[in-house]
């Protein structure tokens, strides 16, 4: 998930990594660190969180003509400057991308050999290796071909010696690696996005290269070190059309990743239908406060009717900006759980810390690693959505709702319930799979759209009519079905649209008794469910695949986003930046 950049040439380096390190922030990082030359010296400075916490650290204006640069993702040793890339032994500096299956048994045998690790990670015995052999062979390519040999997992490696410092060495097997040239010198980067803004000239280095590049030329090697020759390949597009793989827009593209994502925190936590220890024990508490802001309260909302249905348990839910301010009570078994996509949301950061104030244990489920939520809390549970780049969140959303039905299962007990959550992905597949255009059309032109239902579908309601409202600027209301009678009925005219929702056999004859008021004072009515009812009161439905209720809503939600994503574009709206909003809210 991480990226590697590296610069030689006849410009300052710094800037130069740094903008190509900003450009790969989409993929996800925890740290980042950068090695330059001053004074025949490699210097190294590295940071967690940010890259904007390295630039602070950082003197943009130093003069070095060489570098190497990362942002890590860490897979061995926690996210710390300690364990941030490049790492340096003895004259070898290395910026690593993937993972060195055989790194306990390597460090064994070089520690045996008197040379020192100063972090956890598999990352260092590279240029432990590269150090060792180089004391008894001063090529450094033969070097590096020992190295290779020695090494097994997947590796993109970019290295500077201090002995050779007109030259930048690259290889790799497993994980991508590209080297770019422009008039002022070469590059190595992790993939096209981050050369875009120098050249669009790259070359693909194939498993087992190995690239040699100086200010002005560079060679490859095969692993046999015989020199070869690289095709230049140019790339036509820009960065828009290189991250959006074909999609109109990141939210679309989003969306279409819900089945991976749904695995991917699936997997994360459980295997064969067990837990892993991945997944922490919450046992001892009997009462949860889960806190977040917008969607992430929505979520919340799911989080609260699933636990406290499932595993007996007193759960309250709140919005971040007044759980803070207001009166809360707390006892030996309560824990808050904070939700946030970033991590950073500056109002459920300061529930976290108000929490912790009154001694309080924390939960956080988030999605970027290192982030200050997950920094601050007690325990942490990632979702495993990958970067989401629409302000509109719809991937973390429906990761976060499958990490709160898994929760509610540890937390009842009842962990024959993991089951049920096998072949999920190919219903999500299936409702990302119809089209939604047709309903769209009903809405866009419209002003005033209602999303009805109850309980955990109320929670649904309010979800899709805030995706219908930050992505089209439509005026969209979610009334818990009972309210209806108690005022907004007389909102509705034969001008309205009603999504109503029911996916509980429960409450389904009272959702449809309101859909059937509803009806008849002239509102079109769009009815999603998971029973194949044929009636009157509905002019179009949606039919959800039944599953059980523990994971239903990552399943209904689905095509509430998907109707928020086509209105938006009926309506022509820019839907990935929608007008006033952010996609982290870092202010109170
Ligand atoms: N396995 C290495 C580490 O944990 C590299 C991780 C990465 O690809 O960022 O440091």
């Amino acid at each position: 998930m991480c990226g590697i950049v590296g610069y030689i040439g006849k410009e300052r380096a710094i800037p130069k990594i740094l903008n190509s390190l900003k450009f790969l922030e989409y993929r996800g990082y925890d740290s980042s660190g950068i090695a330059y030359v001053k004074n025949n010296k490699v210097n190294i400075i590295k940071e967690v969180g940010k890259i904007k916490a390295l630039e602070n650290i950082l003197d943009i204006n130093i003069d070095s003509k060489i570098g190497l640069g990362h942002t890590r993702w860490a897979t061995h040793g926690g996210p710390s400057v300690k364990n941030s890339h490049p790492h340096k032994v003895g004259k070898f500096t290395v910026v690593h991308n993937g993972i060195i299956e055989n790194y306990l048994e390597i460090k064994n045998e070089l520690l045996k050999n008197n040379i020192e690790f100063k972090s956890d990670t598999d990352t260092e015995v590279i240029p432990a290796l590269l150090d060792f052999y180089y004391r008894s062979d001063k090529n450094i390519l033969s070097v590096i071909k020992k190295t290779i040999n020695r090494i097994k997992g997947s590796y993109a490696v970019g290295i500077i010696c201090e002995d050779d410092i007109n030259h930048l060495y690259a290889f790799r097997c497993g994980s991508p690696l590209i080297v770019a040239k422009d008039d002022s010198g070469y590059y190595i980067a992790s993939d096209v996005p981050a050369i875009l803004s120098f050249t669009n000239k790259y070359i693909i280095l194939e498993e087992n290269e190995i690239a040699v590049l100086e200010s002005n030329r560079c060679e490859f090697y095969n692993l046999n070190l015989n020199k070869i020759k690289k095709e230049i390949k140019v790339f036509e597009g820009t960065y828009e059309t290189i991250m959006l793989n074909g999609y109109d827009h990141y939210m679309l593209k989003e969306i279409h990743e819900e089945g991976k994502v749904f695995l991917d925190t699936l997997n994360y936590y459980v295997k064969d239908n067990s837990f892993k220890d991945t997944m922490i024990n919450l046992k001892k508490y009997k009462r949860i406060h889960i806190v977040g802001c917008g969607s992430a309260y929505y979520v919340g909302l799911i989080g609260e009717y699933l636990i406290s249905e499932f595993a007996n348990i007193e759960v309250t839910c709140e919005v971040a900006s007044e759980y803070r301010y207001k009166k809360v009570f707390y006892n030996d078994s309560t824990l808050v759980i904070i939700i946030s996509q970033s991590g950073e949301t500056a109002d459920s950061l300061a529930a976290l810390r108000m929490a912790k104030e009154n001694h309080v244990d924390t939960l956080a489920i988030v999605n970027v690693v290192g982030s200050s939520i997950s920094r601050e809390a007690d325990y942490t549970l990632y979702v495993k959505a990958g970067p989401e780049i629409a302000v509109a969140t719809t991937k973390a959303f429906l990761a976060q709702a499958t990490l709160l039905s898994l929760l509610a299962i540890k937390l009842s007990g009842k962990l024959e319930l993991l089951k049920e959550l096998n072949g999920i992905e190919n219903k999500i597949e299936y409702l990302l799979n119809l089209d939604y255009r047709d309903y769209a059309k009903e809405i866009y032109n419209h002003d005033n759209v209602f999303y009805i239902g109850r309980l955990i579908d109320y929670a649904l309601c309010q979800e899709g009519a805030l995706k219908l409202k930050e992505t089209s600027y439509i005026n969209a209301l979610a009334i818990s079905s009972g309210e209806l009678k108690h005022g907004t009925i007389s909102l509705i005219n034969d001008n309205t649209r009603v999504v109503g929702i029911c996916t509980k056999k429960e409450i389904m004859s009272k959702t449809i008794s309101n859909l059937k008021e509803i009806k008849s004072r002239g509102a079109y009515v769009i009815f999603i469910t998971n029973e194949d009812i044929e009636d009157d009161f509905y002019d179009k439905k949606i039919i959800i695949p039944k599953v059980h209720d523990i994971i239903e809503p990552i399943l209904t939600v689905i095509p509430l986003q998907l109707i928020a994503y086509n209105v938006a574009k009926y309506r022509g709206c820019d839907i990935d930046k929608p007008r006033n909003l952010a996609k982290s809210v870092t202010v109170e």
